[in-house]
């Protein structure tokens, strides 16, 4: 899953970046209110989180602007301490909820997991598809009852797929929500990875129907 952090000071963004990507998730940094806007337009993010106190435009006024254009992305605002305001004006600007700086890393993260199982219909912190499992809280995967060890990009990819399962993926999308804007990726990589994901869910299991199945000059879906 891939997740924009806008906050300007770069000690904080940093942090959050590196404890995530710890997490499996794939993070964009932007330092400032107008490259935010444009980055959280322009990318797919599956979750944003987003400072109040920028030096340019305040997050609230950001997160007006992205509703404002129709964006549904999940927003987890960071307001200072004992500003009542700030965090009605957030939740009234669109945010779906805020977090208390100075925090503790595991109440982001676990705000963060929170947002994502909010889409429709996946209360569960557990993914399944058939078979297959996938605890988002414990990262553990199981197939058929048996661990499944993963990489952190190979779990990446395979909770987007979980995610949307049944629903055909392009390699792009893929990219979109499994790697950060930094990384030099391409379509190449997708297969070489769904390649190593085949060969821990589908390959050992070969009395089992194989879960991960290629669309063909598209990309790929689950279940
Ligand atoms: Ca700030």
């Amino acid at each position: 899953m891939r997740v924009l952090v806008v906050e300007d000071e770069h000690k904080i963004a940093q942090s959050i970046k590196k404890g995530l990507e710890q997490e499996h998730y794939a993070v964009d940094l932007m330092f400032t209110g107008p490259t935010g806007v444009e980055a959280a337009l322009s990318e797919d993010y599956d979750v944003i989180i987003l400072d109040v106190m920028l030096p340019e435009i305040s997050g609230i006024d950001i997160c007006r602007e992205l509703r404002k254009q129709q964006l549904h992305t999940p927003i987890l605002m960071l307001t200072a301490r004992g500003q009542v305001h700030e965090k009605v004006d957030g939740l009234n600007s669109g945010a779906d909820d805020y977090l208390t700086k100075p925090f503790a890393f595991e109440e982001l993260l676990a705000r963060l997991q929170a947002l994502l199982r909010r889409p429709k219909n996946q209360l569960d912190a557990t993914l399944t598809v058939s078979d297959l499992t996938m605890d988002t809280i414990t990262y553990q995967v199981l197939r058929d009852g048996k661990t499944i060890q993963l990489s952190q990009k190979e779990y990446s990819m395979l909770e987007y797929l979980m995610r949307h399962k049944g629903q055909a993926l392009s390699k792009d999308q893929i990219i979109n929500h499994v790697w950060d804007y930094e990384s030099d990726v391409l379509p190449n990589t997708v297969e070489v990875y769904v390649g190593y994901l085949r060969n821990k869910i589908d390959k050992p299991f070969k009395s089992l129907p194989p879960l991960i199945q290629t669309i063909r000059g598209f990309g790929y879906k689950i279940g």
